[in-house]
This record gives structure tokens, C-alpha cells and sequence, in this order.
């Protein structure tokens, strides 16, 4: 069985870094979620668009590129 335990990450790792039209400007915090069945960090950063907005994504849809713009590219999905 897998361990579960605490992963350590350099939250900062990906600061500057362009993923799509977003460019990831400062690390912005973390908090607690329990809402999946159990404690799990979440980190936050601040990007901003290419379009000029700035908003608050979850490190993890950053990453694994479920966020990849202020959603001024998508059409037809709400939200992200
Ligand atoms: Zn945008």
C-alpha cells in the first residue's frame, strides 16, 4: 500500500512560468480542504492572463493544465 503522508513541493517552482496564456506571478497561500474526504493542502497562486486579468488558481489545475487561461479562451464552459 501506498503511504499517505505529506509532500513536501517548492511552491516556488513555478513562479514566472507561462502555462497557456497564464504566467504565474506570485505564490499566494494555501489552506486546508476537507471537502474530499480528508485533509488536503492546497497552494494558490496569483497569475495573470494574457488578457491582463489577475486571479487566484489552485496550484494543482495550474499544473496539470485544467487552468489555462481566465477563461477568455474557452466558450461554451462556465467557471475556469
Ligand atoms: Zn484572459
Amino acid at each position: 500500500m501506498a503511504k499517505r503522508g505529506k509532500v513536501l513541493i517548492n511552491v516556488n517552482d513555478i513562479i514566472g512560468k507561462r502555462l497557456g496564456k497564464l504566467e504565474v506571478i506570485s505564490y499566494a497561500g494555501n489552506n486546508y480542504d476537507m471537502t474530499l474526504g480528508g485533509e488536503r493542502m492546497r497552494h494558490y497562486y496569483r497569475v495573470e492572463c494574457e488578457c491582463g486579468t489577475t486571479k487566484l488558481v489552485q496550484r494543482g489545475q495550474l499544473t496539470s493544465e485544467i487552468v489555462h487561461s481566465c477563461g477568455c479562451g474557452r466558450r461554451g464552459r462556465r467557471g475556469y
